[in-house]
C-alpha cells in the first residue's frame, strides 16, 4: 500500500507540474533566435521528450530552435531548466552522482529504481557520472578555497595504488606483469586529517570526520630543471592549502617508502616531520617474514620481534636480524635498504614522546576507501579519463565537497541561462 500510495502520488504531481510547464509558451522567443555557433536558428515547432525526474518520467513540450549553419537545434527551455544532461533533471542528475560516487554504475541504477523510484539505465548513470565527475576535477583545480578548523597538529599523507586498466589505456606501458606489460595504471592519492582525539591510552587518534581527500591517476615527476610543480604536487598544494595545513604549529607527513612520497614532501613541506606509516613498514617485515619461514609459528614470532624492534626504535637490532637473511634473501637486502633509506622517518619513539600519530593504516585505508572498493572491482576496466572522473567524483563526495560543488553548479547554470 505504502509504495503503491507513493507512486500515485508522485505520477499525480508529475502530471500536475508537466501540465503547469507545457501550459506555458513563454519560451517561444520569436521566428529567430542566435545560435551559438554564431549563425540564427528558426523556430520549428514544439518538440515533445521524455525527461526523468525525481517525480518519474515527465513529458514535455518545449519551443525548438534549428540553425542551418551548424546544422543543430536546441531548446531554451532546456537551458533554463538545466535539463540538458542524458535526458535527466537536475534532481535525478543529483541523486545519479550521489550514487555513483558510492557504488558502481549497475548498482546504482538499481538503488535509484529501488529507493527514488526513477528510471536510469547503468549506461546513463556511467555518463552522467563520469560528466559530473570531469567537472568536479576541473573546478578542484580553480577552487582552493579555505575549509574546516586548523588543528595545532595536521597529517597529510600520500599513497598510490593501481587501477586496472583497459588495455587500449595501457599499450606500449611497462607495468609489472611477467613480459614487462602494464594492466594498470597508478592513482595517487593525497589525504589529510586531524589526530586531536586520545583513546583510553592518551594516544592520538584520527578526529571522526576530519579526513579529506585528493586524487587522480597523473605524474608525480617533472624534469629537474623545470621551474613547474608536477601535476600531482600541484594537487598535493591545493589540497594543503584548503585545508590550512602549512598553518598547523606542527605538520607531518606520512607515506610509505616510496622516492616520490618524500620528494614531494620535501619540496613542498621542508618544515613538516617526515614519518614512514608504521602500517607499511610492518607489512615490509610480513611479507619477509612470510618469505623465509611460510607460514609458519617459528615464522610468526620471528615477525612479531622485528615489529617489537621496529615500535622501540631499536633498528640496529632489526638489520642484524635481516642480516643474516641477506645472503640467501633478496627481500631481505632490500628490507634492509628500505629500512637504511627511511631511518630518519622511523624514530617512532621520539615522534611517540612528541604525541605523533605514526599511522596504523590511515593512509593505506585512504586508497582502499576512495580507490580500491569503486575502481577495483571484479570485471572493472578503466580508461584514465573515465577513472578520474570517478575519482573526482568520488573523492568530493567523501571529503564533503559534493553539496557545496552542486550549489556552485546550479548558480553558474541559472547564471548562464
Ligand atoms: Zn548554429
Amino acid at each position: 500500500m505504502e509504495m503503491a500510495a507513493r507512486r500515485q502520488a508522485l505520477r499525480l504531481a508529475a502530471r500536475a507540474l508537466e501540465q503547469r510547464l507545457n501550459g506555458d509558451s513563454s519560451d517561444h522567443g520569436g521566428a529567430e533566435l542566435p545560435c551559438p555557433c554564431g549563425g540564427s536558428a528558426q523556430y520549428h515547432g514544439r518538440h515533445g521528450k521524455t525527461f526523468e525526474s525525481a517525480l518519474g518520467p515527465l513529458h514535455l513540450q518545449r519551443a525548438y530552435y534549428h540553425c542551418k549553419q551548424c546544422e543543430s537545434g536546441f531548446c531554451p527551455r532546456d537551458r533554463a531548466l538545466g535539463l540538458e544532461s542524458f535526458s535527466l533533471t537536475p534532481g535525478v542528475l543529483r541523486m545519479t552522482g550521489s550514487a555513483a560516487a558510492l557504488v558502481s554504475f549497475e548498482e546504482s541504477s538499481g538503488l535509484l529504481r529501488e529507493l527514488a523510484g526513477v528510471e536510469v539505465s547503468a549506461k546513463q548513470v556511467e555518463r552522467a557520472a563520469e560528466a559530473l565527475g570531469a567537472e568536479i576535477a576541473v573546478e578542484e583545480h580553480q577552487q582552493v578555497e579555505k575549509m574546516g578548523e586548523v588543528a595545532p597538529t595536521m597529517y597529510l599523507g600520500m599513497d598510490g595504488t593501481g587501477v586496472p586498466m583497459r588495455s587500449s589505456e595501457v599499450a606500449n606501458r611497462a607495468g609489472k606483469q611477467a613480459d614487462g606489460s602494464a594492466k594498470t595504471r597508478e592513482a595517487k592519492l593525497v589525504t589529510i586529517w586531524t589526530a586531536e582525539s586520545r583513546n583510553e591510552q592518551n594516544k592520538p587518534v584520527r578526529d571522526p570526520g576530519s579526513v579529506t581527500y585528493s586524487a587522480a591517476i597523473e605524474s608525480a615527476a617533472t624534469l629537474d630543471t623545470s621551474p613547474e610543480l608536477s601535476d600531482f604536487a600541484a594537487r598535493v598544494q591545493r589540497e594543503a592549502s584548503r585545508r590550512g595545513f602549512t598553518e598547523a604549529q606542527r605538520q607531518a607527513v606520512l607515506g610509505d617508502g616510496s622516492a616520490w612520497i618524500w620528494n614531494t614532501a620535501t619540496e613542498l613541506f621542508p618544515q613538516a616531520a617526515q614519518i614512514l606509516d608504521r602500517f607499511h613498514a610492518k607489512e615490509h617485515l610480513s611479507q619477509l617474514g612470510k618469505v623465509i619461514y611460510g607460514d609458519s609459528p617459528e615464522g610468526k614470532q620471528w615477525i612479531q620481534t622485528r615489529y617489537d624492534e621496529l615500535d622501540e626504535g631499536r633498528l640496529q637490532s632489526l638489520v642484524e636480524a635481516l642480516h643474516r637473511h641477506a645472503s640467501q634473501y633478496k627481500e631481505a637486502r632490500d628490507c634492509i635498504h628500505y629500512i637504511w633509506k627511511n631511518r630518519r622517518r622511523m624514530r617512532y619513539p621520539k615522534f611517540h614522546q612528541q604525541n605523533f600519530c605514526t599511522g596504523t593504516g590511515v593512509v593505506e585505508a585512504g586508497c582502499k576507501v576512495v580507490i580500491g572498493t569503486r575502481l577495483k572491482r571484479a570485471g572493472m576496466h578503466w580508461t584514465v579519463k573515465g577513472a578520474n572522473a570517478i575519482i573526482a567524483l568520488r573523492c568530493s563526495k567523501l571529503s564533503g565537497r559534493f553539496e557545496g560543488f552542486w550549489e556552485r553548479r546550479s548558480e553558474r547554470k541559472q547564471a548562464a541561462a
